[in-house]
């Protein structure tokens, strides 16, 4: 590790922030009212395991409310801690401005190690931080709705959305106060899949203008590109399955907790994926060479690096020997700010994390919007039922001219909606949309400003954009 101390997550959320509010007209007032975050709770619980007390931290953040609810993830992992909860909420306010999804930012982790308890135990424990959170609306439907993050899925989510309606029997919306539930409680088709889908979109829109291509030192498409990603978890499993199996892309390195995989001939990923499941790690996978120290491999030569798993991965210790020309953040905060100037004065091109990991959320807006219309997303069997989704949109579009057209539905989305596509390709082709238009957005600014070297400044002008004009409409 270099001797010069690197910022703590949320420093460095707030530098870069920083770096791209220095290219605006902000009044400071606003510039800060944007930057802070509005609040932390920090729960400690008890819950009975095993004979014993044992005790839990939780956090939830919201770092801003120009909309509401607020939307974020909630982790559980053994390193959350309050700095990290609050850069996570605020790269979220970030995110859903960027991709117009119409939520302010929060985040939320509990301390634990899931892998340590039994399915019963982490049932009571996930239910009694929900009960803790729902009491002081932390978790509501129309204020604060978490979703799935590292070590949570849609098993914690069922358990979440239950807990809250035992606790608001009465609430008709219930289901809405979270996303990322399975399918058969009030989830939506596409959103396991949503974020690593989000990714491939990302860099389909990246490969389309030769422009941005060239930009990276790159040529061509994304066929036969060598992909390096780190973590095999949801996102990057599912990233790197769809740029193998659908774009052509090489998976030549894959890192996980004990060691990475290199094959230049590509990983099978779904075969690394279970022999990851059966043996712990990856260690020992006949298909390809075992690295024991995989944090090398994000040094390996390749086209394009996908960390997918932990924030400060890339930092001060390692970025200079980064060779990856385009790399793209599917984790939150992969690259430290220190180790993002490096990079930029190298001329590495980075797809930031705001846009490229919007996937689960652009996708949790659609559950969460089917759970408050309480009409099945799909194909429609009945004549009625499309009256019902031309009502739908005649009513969402309303909504988005009284807010300025801000969040108008995109042309691809009403057409399929109502020609009754099947929920999944309407999800899809949702999130694909929204992946454009939110690509192109920062791609414009990019281009088009002098003063704007990266996709990631212009990825918080563009956002921080958008927040202000909400502030400026409504007040503080
Ligand atoms: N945890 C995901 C994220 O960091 C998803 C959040 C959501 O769907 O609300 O973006």
């Amino acid at each position: 590790m270099s001797a010069i101390k690197e910022p703590s997550f949320r420093e460095s959320v707030d530098l870069m922030f920083n770096r791209a509010v220095a290219l605006m007209d902000l009044p400071p007032g606003l510039e800060e009212k944007i930057r802070v975050c509005n609040a932390t709770y920090t729960v400690r619980f008890g819950v009975r395991l095993r004979g014993e007390i044992k005790t839990f931290t939780g956090y939830r953040s919201v770092h801003s409310e120009h909309m509401e609810p607020v939307k974020g993830g909630i982790r559980f992992a053994t390193s959350v801690n309050q700095d990290e909860v609050e850069a996570l909420a605020a790269l979220m306010t970030y995110k859903c401005a960027l991709v117009e999804a119409p939520f302010g930012g929060s985040k939320g982790g509990l301390c634990i190690d899931p892998r340590e308890y039994e399915e019963h135990e982490l049932e009571r424990v996930t239910r009694r931080f929900a009960y803790e959170l729902a009491k002081r609306d932390l978790i509501h439907p129309s204020q604060n709705v978490p979703a799935p993050d590292m070590g949570t899925g849609e098993r914690e989510m069922a358990w979440i959305a239950d807990q809250y309606a035992r606790m608001n029997t009465t609430d008709i919306n219930a289901r809405a106060c979270v996303t990322g539930k399975p399918l058969n409680a009030g989830g939506i088709s596409g959103r396991v899949e949503a974020t690593g889908r989000g990714v491939q979109y990302a860099l389909r829109e990246f490969f389309r203008d030769p422009r941005d291509v060239e930009k990276a030192g790159l040529t061509g498409s994304l066929d036969g590109k060598r992909v390096v990603v780190q973590g095999l978890g949801n996102v990057g499993y599912h990233a790197a399955k769809f740029l193998s199996s659908e774009d052509g892309a090489v998976i030549v390195g894959i890192i996980e907790r004990d060691g990475a995989l290199v094959n230049p001939a590509g990983l099978d990923v779904d075969a690394v994926q279970q022999w990851l499941f059966a043996n712990g790690g990856v260690k020992g996978f006949p298909d390809g060479t075992y690295i024991e120290n995989g944090a090398l491999v994000l040094e390996e030569e390749c086209d394009i690096l996908v960390p997918a798993a932990l924030e400060g991965v890339i930092n001060l210790g390692n970025a200079e020997r980064v060779k990856a020309p385009l790399i793209i953040e599917a984790a939150n905060g992969p690259i430290t700010a220190g180790a993002d100037e490096i990079l930029r004065n190298r001329g590495t091109v980075i797809i930031p994390d705001m846009y490229a990991n919007a996937g689960g959320v652009t996708v949790s807006y659609f559950e969460w919007v089917k759970n408050l219309s309480h009409i099945r997303f799909g194909r429609m069997q009945r004549r009625q039922e499309e009256s019902r989704h031309q009502l739908v949109v005649d009513e969402l579009e309303k909504i988005s001219q009284a807010m300025g057209n801000q969040y108008s539905l995109t042309e691809n989305f009403k057409q399929r909606y109502l020609r009754g596509a099947d929920e999944l390709e309407l999800v899809r082709s949702g999130l694909d949309d929204t992946m454009r238009i939110a690509y192109q957005s920062m791609r414009d600014v990019w281009h088009e400003r002098a003063d704007v070297g990266d996709l990631r400044t212009a990825a918080y002008l563009v956002s921080i954009d958008k927040v202000a004009a909400s502030y400026r409409a409504k007040g503080l």
